[in-house]
């Protein structure tokens, strides 16, 4: 099934990086930071070989990173975000703001391209609070406030609770533990947060504004970057959240989920306000990898609760690459359901709108 002419509303990705920022531009294709591995593996993955290909045809170049690189010196930045945004057929982005905000550019230079409607990062925001909160109450205070009601362009909160401090007992939040946490921590520098109750204290204010505003919240599950422990990103953890009766409102979006796919699959087969996506999976797999994630996901989550993201981020390319593979292995996905008599051609093309617009468009109010 050919599914270009579906714009797809990526509802799961971050800004790309200002022209000055230093990054060797195989590091937008590995999650490891270490520079050993950016320098002399990163290169080495079948989504990075297959990706030279892709990129090459975009930009009308040789299939080599050098080309690549000088081609895209030649674009600048505005040329080249420009053919990658255009070349991705996207409706609208979702853009999380919290990662590396310095050295990224900001949300209205990304709205020159695509709509961007903005993903508010729940830890940065209390990192942010916690730096120029002289007292604990100023510092819940001015949490709750920031959150209910949420900023005016921001249409669903963002947990990286699996980087911080896993998914495990996200519901264990006690106030004078956080203020006696608050009173211990100096605060001269902007810390890093990582205690698990003070997490899940910014959490418990993020689910009550979201409650009472009908926003969804997105959690990191599975895979990432090297500062995150697998072993507690499997979003089977967030059972006890998922029990609270504030869930029964709150939509919980599942990102990424590899290798955990299964289970965020299931998650949302019984949990009526679970959402789960295949973003990151794609495009960062081989092609046989992706279609495995995209036909594991399908295999028992209802299509109403399948979105689409590319979580691209650092480089406009990766907006492009998640748009191409998740076409084409959604639909493809698709086709094998139809050969297998699991859908008919019909029920295929609105399965493949829903995934790739209309389910987010429902879900964030677009
Ligand atoms: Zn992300």
């Amino acid at each position: 099934m050919d599914l270009w002419h579906i714009p797809a509303i990526d509802q799961h990705a971050h800004p790309v990086l200002k022209p000055d920022a230093t990054m060797p531009f195989a590091a937008a294709f590995t999650e490891g930071h270490d520079p050993i591995l950016v320098e002399r593996f990163a290169r080495q993955t079948l989504f990075y070989r297959r990706s030279l290909h892709d990129l090459a045809m975009l930009l009308e170049c040789d299939a080599t990173e050098e080309a690549i690189v000088a081609r895209r010196g030649e674009l600048g930045p505005e040329t080249l975000t420009e053919r990658c945004l255009g070349a991705a057929r996207l409706e609208t982005m979702l853009l999380d703001d919290g990662y590396l905000a310095e050295q990224s550019q900001p949300l209205a230079w990304h709205r020159r391209f695509v709509p961007v409607r903005r993903l508010l990062r729940l830890e940065t925001l209390a990192e942010d609070l916690l730096a120029t909160s002289e007292r604990f109450q100023d510092f819940d205070d001015r949490l709750r406030a920031a959150l209910d009601p949420p900023p005016a362009d921001v249409v669903a909160f963002k947990s990286i609770a699996a980087y911080r401090c896993g998914l495990r007992d996200a519901v264990t939040a006690s106030t004078e533990h956080v203020e006696c946490w608050f009173n211990r921590i100096p605060r001269q520098n902007r810390l890093r947060l990582t205690d698990a109750g003070v997490i899940h204290h910014v959490l418990r204010h993020a689910l009550e504004a979201a409650a009472r505003h009908g926003l969804p919240i997105q959690f990191h599950a599975g895979f990432g970057d090297a500062d995150l422990d697998l072993r507690d990103a499997n979003p089977l953890h967030l059972r006890p959240l998922l029990e609270l009766p504030a869930c029964r409102q709150v939509p919980i979006v599942l990102l990424h989920n590899y290798p955990f796919v299964r289970e965020a699959g299931y998650l949302a087969s019984v949990y009526p306000r679970v959402y789960a996506d295949f973003g990151l999976a794609v495009p960062f797999l081989s092609v046989g990898g992706m279609k495995s994630v995209v036909a594991q996901l399908l295999e028992l989550a209802p299509t109403g609760k399948v979105l689409y993201s590319s979580d691209a981020h650092f480089i406009p390319e990766l907006f492009y690459l998640g748009a191409k593979w998740g076409r084409l292995i959604l639909g493809e996905t698709l086709e094998n359901a139809v050969d297998d008599g699991d859908l008919t051609a019909r029920e295929a093309d609105q399965v493949a709108a829903a995934i790739l617009c209309d389910n987010a468009r429902v879900l964030y109010r677009l």
